[in-house]
Parts: structure tokens; sequence; C-alpha cells
């Protein structure tokens, strides 16, 4: 898909304006620097993990999802167990569904990929850090000569709508199904009756970026290997769910069997809580709600 149709005879043409090196000659503004927020205790996180006992673990089959839950205070990791594999990662609060990740904020707070220190934020009104990453075996990446990251909140989740509309053919075991069956297990009801809680995902372990020259979103081999894990602190009690992509590490296809597919491990840690005495567990944002409109009486 370019963008050549803009370009088609027949069109009306597109002129800029005489200005227009000096109006694109504008500098960027960060939306959101880091700075004006207050960022986790990564000292205290540190020596938590230190402490930190495993307690539980389990694992998720390939082409299929898992529904775990993580109290406040406990870690959890994402391991790579079999093979180079992509996971998908949805987040709730386990008392309230209604509050759950919100990857576009966490984009614009901490920008496209996500590594140790920043936060998975959750949805309006609450707003507030749901677990942050504590540790991340692929923090040495960075970003590659093609601008590619790991661990994206840039991508949604390979869907069974998207892949009819583009290839005309359903697959029923893209990530959108695979966590719509886990969390309906978990629940107890049918995939339909819960769709609409499923969200956009952190796209852990994949490798991902936006080309140079259309700014189109590409995937690439992920370099994840068997025996690296990402690990975050949940801060407030935790649902979570997980699907082991159908892309496998993502390097060509997704959305059908064609891909190597491997198993994903999930890990629940206990640390000594006395390291965490003094972290500062999040509150749902304290706006006033009133969106600047009249109370009612
Ligand atoms: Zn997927």
């Amino acid at each position: 898909m370019d963008r050549s149709h803009r370009d088609q005879p027949g069109m009306s043409p597109i002129i800029a304006p005489a200005d227009a090196a000096s109006r694109r000659a504008a500098k960027p503004t960060i939306v959101y620097p880091a700075g004006t927020m207050p960022g986790p205790d990564l000292a205290a996180l540190e020596q938590a993990r230190r402490t930190m006992v495993k307690t539980h673990e389990l694992t998720v089959p390939p082409r299929d999802a898992r529904t775990f839950r993580v109290a406040r205070g406990q870690f959890f990791r994402i391991v790579s167990i079999d093979g180079p594999q992509v996971g998908d990662l949805n987040l709730w609060n386990a008392e309230d569904l209604s509050e759950r990740f919100f990857s576009g904020k966490t984009r614009a707070l901490h920008g496209t990929h996500v590594g140790i220190g920043d936060r998975l934020w959750s949805n309006m009104p609450y707003l507030r850090p749901m677990a942050t990453i504590s540790h991340d075996t692929l923090g040495w990446y960075g970003f590659d000569e093609d601008g590619a990251g790991i661990h994206d909140v840039i991508g949604t989740r390979c869907d069974p709508y998207t892949n009819l509309l583009l290839n005309g053919t359903a697959y029923d075991f893209c990530c959108h199904s695979n966590l719509c069956r886990a969390l309906a297990t978990e629940l107890t009801m049918e995939p339909r009756a819960i769709e609409h809680h499923v969200h956009d995902v952190l796209n852990v372990f994949m490798c991902t970026g936006f080309t140079r020259d259309t700014h189109q979103y590409f995937m690439k081999a992920s370099p994840v290997r068997p025996g690296d894990f990402i690990e975050f602190l949940a801060e407030i009690d935790l649902l979570g769910a997980l699907s082991a992509c159908p892309g496998g590490d993502c390097s060509a296809t997704h959305s059908s069997d064609a891909a190597a597919c491997h198993a994903l491990k999930i890990e629940i840690f206990e640390p000594d809580r006395t390291t965490l005495k003094d972290w500062s567990w999040p509150s749902p944002s304290a706006y006033h709600r009133r969106h600047g409109g009249h109370a009612q009486s």
C-alpha cells in the first residue's frame, strides 16, 4: 500500500505554497518531555528484584493465549523458551476490566518502543501506571539501522477483521482471537461477549519500526532467543493475557499457520515486601472530570 493513488491522473493537483520550506523548518518540540514526570525509583526496584522468589509459572502454547493474575507488588516475566517468538500482551485492573492498558498514551509518553523504567499506563479516566518495566534482556538492542526497536506500542495486534479485509480469508488464531478466547475462558463467557475488553497490545519481543520513506509500519525478525525475558513490577492488581503470535518471530508473515511458532512462558515472583515499603503505589488520576461543563444538579 503506497501513496501513489494520491498522484493519479484526474486528481486535483496539490500545490505547495511559496513558503513551504520555511513552514517545514519549524523546530520539533517533544510533546511530553520525560523530565516533567517523576520516574520510578530504579534503585529500589533493583533491590526488590534481587530478593524475589518465583511463586508461579505457566506456558502459553503457540497460536494461543493464556490469562494470568499478578498482585500489586509482585513481579512478572515473559520468557522466550523454545525459539524466537513474539507475544501480544493485554493488561486489565483485576477488579475492574474497564481500566486497561492504554497503548497510545504509553507511546506518547515514552516513545514507540518501551524498555527499563518505562511504565505501561492505563486508559482515561484512570491514567496511572499499571506496570513498570524492571528488566529487559533485550535492552542492548536500542534502535537499529532500519530504525527498528523492540517491544513496540505502535502495532495493534493481528486480528481476523483486518485479515479478512486484506486477504479475504477467515483465520481464527490471530492474537486478537487468541486473547478473546483466553479472556472468555477466564470469565466463563463466550468470546463475542467479552471481545470489547480486548485492546491494543504491548508487542513483546517484536522488532518493528516505520519505513523512512513512506513511514509505513514494518516488522523484521525478532532478535529474541530462548532465555531472554522482559520483566515488570505490577503497580496495581492485574489480570493479564498473553498471546503467542501466529507470526512466530514476525520475520515474514502472520495471520496464518505458515510461520514457525513457539510457546512463551509467564513467571510470577514475590519480592521481600520490605524492599518496597517506600514505593508510591499509583492512584487513579485526580482530575475532577467536569471537563469544563456544568455540574449536574
Ligand atoms: Zn499476532
